[in-house]
C-alpha cells in the first residue's frame, strides 16, 4: 500500500515542479505537459479505473451470496439514501452560506467571452429504468457503477439459492477479487509518480494569474469545502468514532482523491483502507460502490456557492424563492455528477439555468476548476466514506477484525 505521506510528498513537489515551469518557462509547459505529465498522469488514472470495474463487482457479487446479505442490502440503500439526502443538505448550506458571507463575486469584472449551452438534467424516471442493465457486459464496460450494482445482485441473489452450481463462480470470483488486490497494490508503487504528474500538469499550464482573479472565489470555495470536512468529523466523534482515526486510514483515498480529482479512480482505495479501518465488509462492499455512484458533497458545496457567486457578479438580487431554486437543483444535480474530472463544471449549467443565471458564469469559473476539482473531490470521496461508517456505527455491525481495528 502506498503511503498517505508519500501521496502528500508527491503532491507538494507536484505543485512546486508545475509551477516552476509555469514561471520560469511558460513557452515550454504546453509541450512538457502533453508529451511528459499528461500522459504519466494519464497511465496511472487509466490504470486505476482498470481495477475498478472487476474488484466493485467481484465484491459485491460475493456479498451477495453470503448469509442474510440480501436482506440488509435494501435497508442498506434506503438508510444510505436518507443520510446522504441530510448531509448533502448541509454541504448545500454551507456552500451557500460561505458564498454569501464572502460576496466572492462582488468588485469581479466580467471577462467571459464563451457562451455556454445549459446540460440538460436527466428524468427521474428515466434516471430510475436506467438504472436497469440491459446487458451484463454493457454495464461492466461502461463501468454503470449503479448497474452494475443491480447486475451483481442478481447475480449474487441467484448464485445464493444455487449453493451447489454457483460455487466453481464463486471460486472464480473470490479469486479474482484477490487479483484484483493484489493489482492494487502493484498500481500503487506508481501513486507517486502518478499523482506528481497529475498535479504538475495542473498548476503548469494554469494562468496562475486567473487564480489571482479568483483568489476570493478559490479561498471561500476551499473554505467551504473545510468547513463540511470539519462538520463529517464533528459527527462522527458524536457518533463514537474517533476523527483521528479515521483520517489515519482513510488519509490514502482523501490524498488520491485530491491528486487525481476522480471519485471513481478512488473507489479501490477506498475499499482497502474501509477494510484495514476494520468497517464491515458486507456493507461497505455494497455502500462505498453505491455512494462513489450517488454521493458528492464536494459538487453540492460547488454548486450552491457557485451559484450565489455568478447571481453577485452579475448583479442579480438573491431573492427567498431563487436562493431555494437553488438549493433544490443543487441538491439534485450533486447526486447525479459523475465522479471524474471536472464533471461538477458540466453540472453548473444545470442549475444556473434552473435558476435563470447567465450560463456564462460558468466560462468564468472553468479556468480554475481543475484546481478546485481535487478539494471537493476529496470531500465527495470523504462523505462517501464517512455516512458508511456512520451507517455502520448506527447499525452497530460487527466490525471486520483486523489488526487496526482498534478505534472507537
Ligand atoms: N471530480 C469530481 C469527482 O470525481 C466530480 C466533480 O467534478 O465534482 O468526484
Amino acid at each position: 500500500m502506498a503511503h498517505t505521506r508519500q501521496i502528500l510528498l508527491a503532491l507538494v513537489l507536484g505543485i512546486l515542479a508545475g509551477g516552476a515551469i509555469n514561471l520560469l518557462i511558460p513557452e515550454l509547459a504546453p509541450t512538457l505537459d502533453r508529451q511528459l505529465l499528461t500522459p504519466l498522469g494519464q497511465v496511472f488514472l487509466r490504470l486505476l479505473q482498470f481495477i475498478v470495474v472487476p474488484m466493485v463487482f467481484c465484491a459485491l457479487v460475493l456479498s451477495f451470496t453470503q448469509v442474510n446479505r440480501d436482506e440488509h442490502v435494501g435497508r442498506y440503500a434506503g438508510q444510505l439514501l436518507g443520510l446522504y439526502v441530510v448531509t448533502s443538505a448541509v454541504a448545500l448550506a454551507i456552500g451557500m452560506g460561505v458564498a454569501a458571507w464572502l460576496t466572492p463575486g462582488s468588485g469581479i469584472e466580467d471577462t467571459a467571452p464563451a457562451s455556454v449551452k445549459a446540460h440538460d438534467p436527466v428524468p427521474l424516471a428515466q434516471w430510475l429504468v436506467g438504472l436497469v442493465p440491459r446487458n451484463p457486459f454493457e454495464a461492466l464496460a461502461e463501468a454503470n457503477l449503479l448497474q452494475i450494482i443491480v447486475a451483481a445482485a442478481l447475480t449474487g441473489l441467484a448464485a445464493r439459492q444455487l449453493p451447489e452450481q454457483s460455487r466453481p463462480f464463486i471460486k472464480v470470483l473470490e479469486s479474482g477479487y484477490e487479483i484484483t488486490l493484489k493489482i492494487l497494490s502493484m498500481v500503487l508503487k506508481l501513486a507517486p509518480v502518478g499523482v506528481f504528474a497529475l498535479i504538475a500538469s495542473v498548476v503548469a499550464t494554469q494562468g496562475l494569474d486567473l487564480l489571482i482573479k479568483l483568489g476570493l472565489y478559490v479561498v471561500g470555495l476551499l473554505l467551504a469545502i473545510a468547513a463540511m470536512a470539519l462538520f463529517y468529523l464533528a459527527l462522527m466523534a458524536v457518533a463514537g468514532a474517533r476523527p483521528m482515526d479515521y483520517l489515519k486510514h482513510f488519509g490514502e483515498s482523501l490524498s488520491f482523491a485530491l491528486g487525481t480529482a476522480s471519485s471513481n479512480a478512488t473507489l479501490p482505495i477506498a475499499l482497502e483502507n474501509a477494510r484495514a479501518y476494520g468497517a464491515p465488509h458486507q456493507l461497505t462492499a455494497f455502500a462505498l460502490p453505491f455512494g462513489t455512484a450517488l454521493k458528492r458533497d464536494g459538487a453540492a458545496v460547488v454548486q450552491g456557492f457557485n451559484a450565489l457567486f455568478v447571481a453577485q457578479l452579475f448583479g442579480v438580487d438573491v431573492t427567498l424563492s431563487l436562493a431555494i431554486t437553488i438549493f433544490a437543483t443543487g441538491l439534485l444535480v450533486s447526486f447525479s455528477t459523475a465522479g471524474v474530472p471536472g464533471a461538477g463544471l458540466v453540472a453548473m449549467s444545470t442549475v444556473l439555468s434552473a435558476a435563470g443565471l447567465p450560463l456564462e458564469g460558468v466560462a468564468v469559473v472553468a479556468g480554475v476548476d481543475r484546481f478546485t476539482d481535487g478539494f471537493r473531490t476529496a470531500l465527495n470521496v470523504m462523505g462517501n466514506t464517512t455516512n458508511a461508517m456512520l451507517l455502520s456505527r448506527v447499525r452497530r455491525e460487527p466490525e471486520t477484525q483486523t489488526e487496526q481495528s482498534n478505534h472507537g
